[in-house]
């Protein structure tokens, strides 16, 4: 069993915030800040450039990704860390479409990250030759699956919703109609078991600054089959992704297996961060976390359904159809979500009226649930999230 108790100890909470928005950026890890001091001063400061090899940075992208592979059932040597997962979307999916010559047709859903869409149709446009994007609805995405699809892009689950995508049917319907997947993870990987290896997906991203809690700006991570690692020619052919980066070859030739999806230098201080956070997942069990986040996101839909009758569910009912997160529909939800964090339950806000809660058991506790549903009734009781104050709209919401 997972010790939840001993997860929580492990992360810096500030006093008086019930956190509900580790989905968009996880909590510090109390060891991350001394983990980066060091590698700031005893790596990057007294080693100087020689910590590429002494301190093993040149590796920490596979060996960090290693780790987070068995958080998404890769087999070691399938993962690697760089860049942001808008990157990784944009790569993933120019490997994949040349992987299915014949086709032209990239498939996603109307509910998909925009930037992930935003990616795919700058590579649409790059390709041109007839290449295009294709969106429908999630519930319509498996029917859409025919002969003229060549890859089906996915987030498994929506960021808005919490809607959770079958990977493994959808995977096995692409397949039987000739397309490759490519799985987005970012509100998957630390959020439910995920098995890539198992549901046959081609290629899997995601990024580490939501539930793996690697802090902002952290890097994000590429997982390919192991089936077409050897195949797959990155679109973005940088250095590190070279056979032999040092060898300054100008015809470029693609490294070994997952090693050619790097691209450039890494970010050494994030991927310090990172370690430290891999750490505490080390002694979870990701069915211990699915098993807690289905509690804790039952007992909040419960309290505010029984609490606040003009909030709508916008996240499916059924706990198994959903991530690890839940979502009310408001016109007012910008207003009752500054409201509420004025109060120290901090959620997020996504456009049009979604109020977005996250549910992290590493850190999240009943008590915690029950205290932000206590004062989400209050607010909306009481309609204290009717200020001017509250309708300001800042940059990030
Ligand atoms: C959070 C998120 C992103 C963010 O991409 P970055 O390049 O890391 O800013 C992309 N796609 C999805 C599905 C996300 O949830």
């Amino acid at each position: 069993m997972t010790d939840f108790a001993a997860t929580r100890a492990a992360f810096h909470l500030p006093e008086g915030i019930i956190y509900l928005d580790g989905n968009s950026l996880g909590p510090l890890p109390k060891a991350a800040a001394a983990r980066v001091g060091r590698t700031v001063t005893a790596e990057w400061g007294d080693m100087l450039i020689r910590a590429w090899n002494r301190a093993g940075w040149m590796e920490m992208p596979a060996r960090l990704g290693d780790r987070i592979g068995r958080l998404i059932g890769a087999p070691p040597g399938t993962v690697v860390l760089g860049d942001t997962l808008s990157i990784k979307v944009y790569q993933a999916l120019a490997a994949a479409l040349e992987l299915n010559p014949a086709r032209r047709v990239i498939l996603s859903d109307t509910g998909n990250f925009p930037s992930d869409l935003y990616m795919a149709d700058g590579l649409v446009r790059t390709l041109g030759d007839g290449y295009e994007l294709r969106t429908v609805p999630p519930e319509e995405v498996e029917a859409a699956i025919g002969p003229e699809t060549a890859v089906l892009m996915l987030t498994e689950v929506d960021y808005r919703t919490g809607r959770l995508h079958d990977m493994a049917a959808l995977t096995a319907k692409a397949h039987a109609a000739g397309a490759l997947t490519v799985w987005d993870l970012a509100h998957s990987a630390g959020a439910l078991p995920v098995d890539v290896t198992g549901a046959g997906a081609d290629f899997a991203v995601g990024c580490t600054y939501k539930y793996l809690n690697s802090g902002p700006g952290g890097p994000a991570f590429i997982h390919v089959a192991p089936r077409w690692a050897d195949r797959a020619r990155p679109a973005l052919s940088g250095w590190l992704g070279h056979e032999a980066p040092f060898a300054f070859d100008p015809a470029y030739r693609p490294g070994r297996g997952i090693e050619r999806m790097r691209v450039g230098t890494p970010p050494v201080l994030q991927m310090a961060a990172l370690e430290a956070a891999l750490d505490i997942w080390d002694g979870v069990d990701m069915a211990d976390v699915r098993a807690r986040s289905i509690e804790l996101s039952q007992a909040f839909v419960a309290g505010v359904e029984a609490a606040c009758p003009a909030l709508v569910l916008a996240s499916p009912r059924d706990p198994a159809r959903r991530g690890s997160q839940v979502s009310f529909r408001h016109p007012e939800g910008y207003a009752i979500m500054q409201a509420l964090i004025a109060r120290g339950v901090i959620g997020d806000f996504r456009a049009p009226d979604i109020l977005r809660f996250g549910f992290t058991p590493l850190y999240t506790t009943m008590e915690e649930v029950a205290g932000a549903v206590a004062i989400l009734a209050e607010i909306m009781e009481k309609g204290l999230w009717d200020r001017a104050e509250y309708r300001v709209k800042a940059a990030v919401t």
